[in-house]
Formats: C-alpha cells, structure tokens, sequence
C-alpha cells in the first residue's frame, strides 16, 4: 500500500536554512501492507507527527521544509505533491477534530469532503450509511458537532476521512483527549477497519500500552532521523519510551516479550518472578490490617467497607480506574487521610496514633504521586 524508499525531510529556519544539522526524517526506508495496524511510536518531539504529515503532504506544503526520496501509494510515487491530492487517498484525524470542522451537524461534516469531490449523491448516501454503521453513529446524524463527546467526536473525524474512498488513514494521538471508554470504542473501530474493510490504519500514540495488543506492527520514529518497522516485541530496545508491560518483561527476562496483559498474566502463572526480600518481615508475618475500612467524603463514599491483610515481604498492586479510591485507600492506611470508619493496625498500631515523624517514615507522598511504603509493604 506504501512503499517509502530514502525518505529525508527537514523542517527550515525562518531565514530559509535548514532547522537542525541532521535531518528531522533522514533516509528512511519501509513498506506497509494493505490492512496493515501500525503504531507509530517514540519519545516526544522525535518526529511522529512530522512523519504522518511527511504522508499526506502537509509537509513540506503546510510546514515549510525540504523533503526528497520516494513516496509510492499503490506503486505511484506522491512525493511532493499538495495536500488535496491525497484527498481520496489518505485520511487524517488529529487530536482535537472539533478545531478542524467545518460543518454544524453530524451528517454535514461527514458528507462534506465527499461533495467538494463532486461525488454522486446516490454514492454518498450509501457511503454515510456503511460509514455510520461501522463507527456506531448511526443515532446521532442530526446531532451538533459541539454537544459530542470527545469519542464521539473522534468517531465522526474518522467517518468524514474515509467519505471519499481513503484506504490509508493516518491518526496523530485520537485518544489522548478521551476517558478510557472512549479511547477503548476508537480503538475497536480501527481494528475493525483494517481487519474487515483492508484500511491501512497508522495511529501515532504515547499511551503504547493501550494498544499494543491490537497492532500488527510498531514502527518508531527515534528522533535522529531513523525510522524503523517491526514486530511489537522486537521494537521497544529503546528505554526512554518503553510501556510498563515491555519494561516487565525485558526485565524478567522474557523472550519472546509479552505485549498483552493476557500474555504476561500467562507467563506469570507459568513462571513467577522472585523479588528481593526489603525488609526484616517474613512472608507470614502480618504487617497491615485494615477492617471494614470506609473513607467517605460528604455524600461520596470513595471506599466503601473494605478488610484485608497484607504480609511481610510482599508487593501489592492497587488497581482501579481514575477516582475509583486508590490514594484515599493509601492515606487512610498511612493515618493522615481521611477514615470514616472501621480500624487500621501496622505493626500492632494505629497509624493515627503515631508522630507525624513516625508516620511519615511510613510514607511519602506527593500531589502527583501518593507511593505509600509501610514496613515491608509497597503500595503504588
Ligand atoms: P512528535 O509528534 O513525535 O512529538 P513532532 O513531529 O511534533 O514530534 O516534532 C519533531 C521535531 O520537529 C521537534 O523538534 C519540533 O520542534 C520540530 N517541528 C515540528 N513542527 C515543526 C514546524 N512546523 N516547523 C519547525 N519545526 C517543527
Ligand atoms: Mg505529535
């Protein structure tokens, strides 16, 4: 579907020089099929954007810049032309779609680009109701762009790309402005559009690990100018970017890595890792109780009545969506946050009982970051 051969790209100086001494993109080389789920990865600034917009012709057309090498879609080479005359080939959705409508409703932004080309109206018809079934908007055609949620949003962007018969569609980071149920509903949508309608997808992302047990492949951009293309498990050598899962595993040790929570949770059962004792506590030492443990704040009961003990020698993960009780769990533990009700014993005693110097060698915090450390319990 594209074949980019010796692709180099640098952005310029206002005063007409090169930006930077080494190119942003500098002799890249790859190839991506039909159908084909690519992430597009590396750290921050390394050049993601600047490489989907080196596909479309936003640059150098709209950024300015010097692009040379090839660029071939379906065999035919499109390195430097204009931006619309990718317009029935590449679609293009960034991060906030509201900023680059151009229509009121639903159904007006989707069928608008297909109208500027002067696509038969029998065509677009069909075209809205294939569209508006694959990306579950079949009930909000009528609807104003601005009362959409952002999912909802994201949603219509991608309908209106693919309107005028696009196969390749190009995402820079859809889901960085959604919740986690609306980026999990895009995500679906694009699998669903590589696997069954054969759309090429590249989807730049910082949150790798949402993704990454949906992509075919990785691509990472590095940042010096070198772009490379793999298997997922065979791309994240590089430390700066690697999400928690790959880090997991190159640092258990597994080969191939996991790149699913369902892999590593295998793995895991199959071979569990050892950790280093870090403290005096032995495993069957009881360390923390916590006995129908409420925290409530006004009407809102952020934990409701919760018992556990955690022993000595031992890592416990704390789990839950955002707002779903984590730090008001760990403060209550630590004895400075809030305990509506129920008892709390570390060591023998109630934390509340304890200096505040005693209590803050049992933790340390941050606005940012509650990372509760109890003797010989870590709680993250
Ligand atoms: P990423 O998407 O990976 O965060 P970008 O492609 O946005 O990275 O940026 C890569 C580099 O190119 C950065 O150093 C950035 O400052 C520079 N850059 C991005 N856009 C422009 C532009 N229009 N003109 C000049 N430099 C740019
Ligand atoms: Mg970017």
């Amino acid at each position: 579907m594209i074949e980019i051969k010796n692709l180099t790209f640098s952005y310029l100086r206002p005063d007409g020089t090169q930006k930077s001494e080494e190119p942003q993109l500098s002799r890249v080389n790859l190839k991506i099929l039909p159908g084909e789920f690519v992430l597009v990865c590396g750290p921050t600034g390394s050049g993601k954007s600047t490489f989907l917009k080196a596909l479309n012709g936003l640059a150098p057309s709209f950024t300015g810049g010097v692009i040379s090498g090839q660029l071939l879609i379906n065999g035919v080479d499109y390195l430097g032309r204009e931006p619309h005359d990718f317009a029935n080939l590449i679609g293009y959705v960034n991060q906030q779609p509201e900023g680059a409508f151009v229509a009121d409703t639903v159904l007006d932004e989707i069928v608008y680009s297909a109208e500027q080309l002067a696509i038969p109206k029998e065509e677009i018809a069909n075209k809205v109701e294939w569209l508006s079934k694959l990306l579950n908007l079949e009930g909000l055609l009528d609807q104003a762009l601005a009362n959409l949620s952002g999912g909802q949003q994201q949603r219509v962007a991608i309908a209106a790309a693919l309107i005028s018969g696009a196969k390749i569609l190009l995402l820079d980071e859809p889901t960085s402005a959604l919740d986690l149920d609306g980026a999990t509903e895009v995500l679906s949508i694009l699998k669903k559009l590589a696997k069954e309608e054969s759309v090429t997808v590249l989807l730049a992302e910082h949150r790798i690990s949402r993704v990454l047990g949906s992509v075919d492949s990785v691509l990472v951009v590095h940042g010096d100018g070198s772009v490379t293309k793999g298997k997922p498990e065979d791309q994240f050598n590089d430390a700066r970017f690697a999400p928690p899962i790959i880090e997991l595993g190159q640092r258990l040790g597994w080969k191939p890595l996991a790149i699913s929570n369902a892999e590593a949770n295998k793995r895991w059962i199959e071979a569990p890792a050892t950790f280093q004792a870090l403290s005096a506590n032995q495993p069957h030492n009881l360390v923390l109780k916590a006995e129908e443990l409420v925290v409530s704040f006004g009407n809102v009961q952020a934990l409701k009545s919760s018992s556990f003990e955690l022993f000595g020698n031992q890592i416990t993960a704390l789990m839950g969506d955002n707002g779903s009780g984590k730090s008001s769990l760990c403060w209550a533990l630590q004895g400075s946050g809030t305990r509506t009700s129920g008892v709390v014993s570390v060591l023998g005693q109630d934390p509340r009982d304890l200096s505040p110097q005693a209590r803050l060698s049992l933790s340390h915090g941050s606005a940012t970051s509650c990372r509760l450390t109890l003797p010989s319990v870590a709680c993250r």
